[in-house]
C-alpha cells in the first residue's frame, strides 16, 4: 500500500516537472516568434530598433525662393518637422521675411557660399570672402552667425574651413531632384533607400522637389523616422 502511495506520488512529481518544462518552453518559444516578428516588421519598415538612432535629416540648399520657400515652410508647419536650409548669399537680398520665418519657426540655417561657386577652384582669399559674405547677410536677418556651410558640388578645404570656424555637413541620399519634374520618382529614390541617420539632399528653388519633400516626409513619418535638424545628425 505505501509502495503504491509513493509510487504515485513519485509519478505525480514527474508529471507536474514535465508539465512544468512543456509550460516554460510554450512560453518561451512564444516570446520568440513575437521578437522575430516584430524584428522582421522593423527591418521591412525601415526602423531602427535603437530609438536613438532613428532620426533623419531632410536639408535644402540653393534658396530661398520666395514662393516656393514659404510654400515649403507651410509644410514643414503643418507637419511639426524642423530642416536645414543651406542658403545662397546673393538670394537673401528680399528673402528677408522669409529667413526670419525659417529661424523663428526652428529650422536650422547655413551657408551655400554667396554665388554658389564650387570653392576649390577659387584662391584661398576668394574662397573665404564668398563663405564670409554670406555669414554677414544672414547675421543681418536673423542676428546669429551660421556655423555649419554646404560646400556647392561637395568641394573643400579642410584648412580654410577650419581657420574661419565654419563645419561642413555633407549628404547621403541625392536623388537629383533638379534634374526631374517627376515627384513620384524624386520620392521613390529617396524612400526606397533610406536609413536611419541619413541626410537628404534636396533643393527648395523647385516646386516639384518641395511637394516631393512634403510626400518623403509623410511617407518616412508613417514609417516612425523622426525629422531632426542636420547638426544632430553629426553629434551623435
Ligand atoms: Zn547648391
Amino acid at each position: 500500500m505505501d509502495y503504491k502511495k509513493q509510487y504515485h506520488n513519485y509519478i505525480n512529481k514527474i508529471m507536474i516537472g514535465i508539465g512544468s518544462i512543456i509550460i516554460m518552453a510554450m512560453l518561451a518559444l512564444a516570446i520568440f516568434v513575437q521578437r522575430a516578428q516584430a524584428d522582421k516588421q522593423n527591418i521591412q519598415s525601415g526602423i531602427c530598433t535603437d530609438t536613438t538612432e532613428r532620426c533623419v535629416a531632410i536639408t535644402f540648399d540653393d534658396g530661398p525662393n520666395p514662393k516656393s520657400t514659404q510654400r515649403l515652410l507651410d509644410g514643414l508647419k503643418e507637419r511639426n518637422v524642423k530642416a536645414t536650409f543651406f542658403l545662397v548669399g546673393k538670394n537673401i537680398e528680399g528673402n528677408e521675411d522669409v529667413i526670419k520665418r525659417m529661424y523663428e519657426e526652428g529650422h536650422l540655417i547655413g551657408n551655400h557660399t554667396y554665388t554658389h561657386v564650387q570653392l576649390d577652384t577659387l584662391n584661398v582669399n576668394m574662397a573665404r570672402s564668398e563663405i564670409i559674405q554670406t555669414n554677414e547677410k544672414i547675421t543681418e536677418v536673423i542676428g546669429q552667425c551660421p556655423k555649419y556651410i554646404r560646400p556647392p558640388f561637395g568641394a573643400y578645404s579642410d584648412k580654410l574651413l577650419s581657420e574661419i570656424n565654419m563645419m561642413p555637413i555633407l549628404w547621403s541620399v541625392d536623388p537629383e531632384d533638379w534634374a526631374t519634374k517627376d515627384i513620384r520618382a524624386i520620392v521613390n529614390k529617396v524612400t526606397k533607400n533610406i536609413k536611419c541617420g541619413d541626410i537628404i539632399l534636396l533643393h527648395d528653388i523647385y516646386d516639384t522637389s518641395v511637394e516631393a519633400a512634403l510626400e518623403i516626409i509623410d511617407i518616412l513619418q508613417s514609417q516612425g523616422y523622426i525629422f531632426v535638424t542636420a547638426d544632430q545628425i553629426l553629434l551623435d
